[in-house]
């Protein structure tokens, strides 16, 4: 246990071990963790073997105080189990582009909360922790006022690398536009969290912002297309393929 200022209460206490995702959603086994600096700077990206802090047990972030990590885990996550079988069962089909699907009995706000609570957990206590309507969001279960400037877009993915990439600007030279955005990507689902956007679009996501209009205390059949995208980088909003990455690195030698 870490001693710290819990992102959720701003106590300064005991943290305990934030699961993301869950660990009842595939979040069980040791996973390697490397900078990113190292990836981009060695010989092979695509082949670089993940070398660093190894994690026990799952991926986790000492974010939350145990009052906060129970109240997490007994308001959101076992509604984002539900969600989590959806997506594991979808990612075994070998098609990859515009899955037209039903999800039953879900509860989107919830499951909303849960992806913003793991946003919380993986980004530094000066970024979204300083958002006062955020952690409002996130305090009250029954709350639909998910602030205005954020939104989030999901994928369904099954790797091959897993995302934690905290708030970062991502350019298009094509567009000049800039991104400011932070992304989670643990199969079955990638998520995106797009801060300050309202011009962002990108056809590849889904956007799930919408997730927040919905009552909190019942069932919903969720409608939705999606689709499978590649994770071969640590890099926000690339879901090029192995191939296309290594035609690209052919072509500019
Ligand atoms: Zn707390």
């Amino acid at each position: 246990m870490n001693f710290g200022t819990c992102k959720l209460c701003h106590n300064e206490t005991r943290l305990s071990i934030e699961h993301v995702p869950p660990r009842s959603c595939g979040n069980k086994v040791r996973y390697n963790n490397a900078s990113i600096l190292d990836f981009m700077t060695s010989e092979d990206p695509l082949s670089y073997p993940f070398k660093g802090k190894v994690f026990q047990g799952g991926i986790g972030y000492n974010s939350y105080c145990n009052n906060c990590n129970t109240f997490l885990g007994n308001e959101y996550v076992r509604y984002y189990k539900e969600w989590f079988n959806v997506g594991l069962d979808l990612i075994q089909d070998s098609n990859n582009k515009g899955f037209d699907f039903t999800a039953l009995r879900q509860n989107p706000l919830r499951l909303l909360k849960q992806v913003l609570g793991m946003f919380v957990a993986i980004n530094p206590i000066s970024s979204l922790v300083n958002n006062p309507e955020l952690i409002n969001f996130l305090n009250n279960p029954e709350s639909k006022k998910c602030p205005k400037e954020i939104r989030v877009f999901c994928y369904l993915n099954n790797g091959p690398r897993l995302r934690y990439l905290e708030l970062n600007q991502k350019g298009n030279f094509k567009s000049g536009k800039i991104v400011l955005g932070s992304e989670i990507t643990f199969p079955p689902f990638g998520y995106v969290l797009v801060l300050n956007n309202d011009d962002f679009s990108n056809d590849l996501l889904t956007e799930i912002t919408g997730f927040s209009h919905f009552g909190a205390n019942n069932d919903y059949h969720l409608s939705l297309k999606m689709n499978k995208l590649d994770t071969c980088l640590p890099i926000i909003l690339d879901y090029r393929s192995r191939d296309e990455i290594e035609k690209k690195i052919a072509k500019i030698n």
